[in-house]
């Protein structure tokens, strides 16, 4: 890339404070992380409630900055997204998970899904499903072990190019996952009218279910709902057995967590996980 810095990102506002200049620093670190490979993938696994498998794994993403060292996707992913960075970083991460994908299969282990997290932007292109169909035809996995994520706030954006987008990924078989359900604004209208897969309940309504009678009655109209609208429900952010037996009584089908594992590095998950 040629541009300067300044043609490079969208920040024409007066850097006015401490924090708006630590965000412009990372920005502009965050343009030579792809190249440097500061970037890597970790793996946590998703398991069944009902057979105690692991049945598939999200992939989230790490940086590894070369000074301030590791830090979290809930700081960067925000500067990705406001800079547009975030269209080359996804396809990274699309890219990576399909390829440990292969290598898993290649080492003889069992398939297993691999959920990928998609920004909403990417959901509002018109060649998203061009993007990914190339990324799994060049890399040969099979569209069914991939899972991408969404949030309800995609939806509300475009509606009309989102459900397309969604439509043409569905039908060569990608799965798909509504992150953080109950979090955004949301319309039931639009849970009747994607075909979506699966639907996330949020960590928000997990943490505190042991305490929080609401809670619980929420996340059993959520489990409800989802298997009427014949989707499968996972929970994440279990932490204990306690949230993981309430789960299951209630049927809730998988479930994700520090319970069962921390997001791990690949290596550490084809040791521990399969
Ligand atoms: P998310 O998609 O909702 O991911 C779940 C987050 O919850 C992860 O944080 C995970 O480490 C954390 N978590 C998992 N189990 C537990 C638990 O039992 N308790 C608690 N308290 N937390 C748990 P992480 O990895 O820091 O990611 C934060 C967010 O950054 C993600 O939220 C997602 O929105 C975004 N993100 C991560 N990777 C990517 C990516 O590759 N692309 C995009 N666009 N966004 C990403
Ligand atoms: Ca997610
Ligand atoms: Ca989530
Ligand atoms: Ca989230």
């Amino acid at each position: 890339a040629k541009h300067t810095k300044n043609e490079a990102f969208h920040f024409y506002r007066p850097v006015d404070s401490k924090e708006s200049f630590e965000k412009l620093m990372l920005a502009n670190d965050l343009r030579q992380a792809i190249k440097n490979n500061e970037f890597t993938l970790y793996y946590q696994p998703q398991s069944s409630l009902k057979t105690n498998k692991i049945t598939g794994v999200e992939a989230l993403i790490r940086w590894n900055h070369p000074q301030k060292g590791m830090i979290s996707p809930g700081v960067f992913i925000p500067i990705a997204e406001e800079t547009g960075l975030i269209q080359e970083i996804d396809q990274w991460v699309l890219y990576q998970a399909c390829l440990q994908h292969k290598h898993w299969l290649d080492k003889g282990f069992p398939p297993i899904k691999i959920a990928v997290n998609l920004s909403m932007t990417q959901f509002q292109k018109k060649n998203l499903f061009e993007i990914v169909s190339k990324t799994l035809s060049k890399t040969g996995v099979s569209p069914k072990y991939i899972e991408l994520e969404l949030t309800e706030s995609v939806i509300m954006e475009n509606p009309e190019l989102t459900l397309s987008n969604i439509k043409k990924l569905n039908s060569i078989g990608i799965q798909l996952s509504l992150d953080d359900f109950g979090t955004h604004y949301s319309s039931l209208l639009y849970l009747k009218k994607l075909p979506l897969n699966r639907l996330k309940i949020d960590k928000s309504f997990v943490l505190d279910l042991l305490n929080d009678s609401d809670d619980r009655v929420i996340i059993q109209a959520m489990i409800n709902l989802a298997h009427n609208l014949n989707m499968t429900v996972i929970a994440e952010g279990v932490e204990n057995q306690q949230q993981l037996s309430f789960l299951q009584k209630n049927h809730c089908d998988e479930i994700q967590g520090f319970y069962l594992s921390k997001p791990i590095p690949q290596e550490k998950f084809s040791a521990q996980c399969f």
